[in-house]
């Protein structure tokens, strides 16, 4: 995961804005620019209130990303909520970035929630309910606020600079996102489906059984070697991107587009999360894989060297789990590789590495803009609306 700086954007100078970019749009904003065309554009403080509100649609649900129903489990959370503003009598307020409840209500459903997580029975329902609650809060307290597509602020919306990039088809990214990241503006993971496709690189929220459900079955059908995770795991000796595939050939397993997802696809999981919530997420990966195929799950380092963090203009915070900037090194080392050297894998780096040029810029701006003042009346009336 990518932590943004919070000192000055001193690196503002060096930062060289991609214009070529503006005229190649690809990314539709319509759907987003109606949608909140009732919101101020200058809305800078963030306090939702989900009073009222219908619970989530399938259409809602899928706009942040995913082709999955609703999890179950979300929408018995979003009811309880709803249940709870009815009964207390006090409105649902969303405060902050990210989607957490503010207010008398957070203080009841806090009571809530947590006699609710003790009332269950083992540790896999009470991973699930911790991570649809958090889905849950996360959507309602987004919801129109950010741009479904690229989760940064409406007013803020870089989705007409990106430039999408098919992904060659035999490589498929799976981004299992734990659910603190989901909808994070400044998260990387979700460049990847932004420029590729959510085909291509597809999200798997961690402990939504959905998402991970839809996820292990494509790998069931893609086959224990064709599945890899991207991850140090210590107990076991690292193999490089060069040990793991400068074997595989792909002269045999040339089949029509429409079979991307079938058995041919390269499966790379790619943890989304900060590197304390990483190891968690990789057990139940590596508990998964071992239960299907009574195997280890093949773990992939890579040379992120110095040169990979100089090419995406590093700051001091970025996290060493840029889940960006491991698509990006994968891809560069398989293009290495004289079996991968033909499939334009560098090209599809680089359209990340652009795609993360086009994030910072936004998140710099963002940042510029919110260090102006804004009146209380302002931000009162933002409130009405
Ligand atoms: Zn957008």
């Amino acid at each position: 995961m990518l932590i943004f700086p919070t000192r000055p954007l001193s690196f503002r100078k060096s930062f060289h804005f991609p214009h070529q970019f503006c005229s190649k749009t690809v990314m539709s904003t319509t759907t987003t620019a109606t949608m909140h065309s009732s919101v101020s554009p200058s809305r800078e403080s963030h306090e939702v209130s989900s009073s009222g509100e219908a619970g989530i649609s399938v259409e809602e649900w899928q706009g942040w990303g995913t082709t999955s129903p609703i999890p179950a489990m979300v929408t018995q959370v979003v009811d309880d909520l709803k249940l709870l503003q009815k009964d207390s009598d006090s409105d649902m307020i969303f405060g902050g970035n990210h989607g957490k409840l503010s207010g008398d209500f957070k203080v009841q459903e806090d009571k809530k929630h947590r006699a609710t997580y003790q009332s269950l029975g083992d540790s896999e329902t009470k991973l699930q309910f911790f991570s649809a609650r958090q889905i849950a809060c996360r959507v309602l307290g987004s919801r129109g606020y950010l741009c479904q597509k690229c989760w940064l602020p409406s007013e803020d919306c870089m989705c007409s600079k990106l430039t999408s990039c098919p992904l060659w088809r035999r490589v498929r990214f799976w981004l299992y996102m734990h659910p603190k990241d989901f909808l994070r503006q400044n998260n990387t993971g979700k460049l990847l489906w932004q420029v590729f496709g959510i085909q291509a690189a597809t999200l798997c929220l961690y402990g939504i059984a959905e998402h991970e459900e839809m996820m292990w079955d494509a790998l069931k059908l893609a086959g224990k070697d064709k599945v890899w995770c991207l991850y140090p795991n210590k107990n076991a000796p690292a193999k490089s991107v060069k040990d793991s595939m400068a074997e595989l050939s792909f002269a045999h397993v040339e089949c029509p587009p429409e079979t991307t997802d079938g058995g041919h696809s390269l499966n790379f999981i790619l943890i989304d999360g900060t590197w304390s919530n990483s190891g968690a997420m990789f057990s139940r990966l590596k508990d998964r894989y071992e239960l299907m195929w009574g195997d280890e799950l093949p773990c992939i380092t890579l040379n992120t060297g110095a040169s990979l963090m100089h090419k995406l203009r590093p700051q001091p915070s970025w996290d060493r789990t840029c889940t960006a900037a491991a698509a990006i090194g994968l891809l560069d080392e398989l293009h290495d590789l004289t079996n991968f050297v033909s499939y334009g894998l560098d090209k599809q780096a680089k359209a990340i590495e652009d795609a993360v040029e086009v994030l910072l810029e936004a998140l710099t701006a963002r940042r510029l803009r919110m260090g102006r003042s804004i009146t209380r009346k302002q931000r009162h009336n933002r409130n009405i609306l």
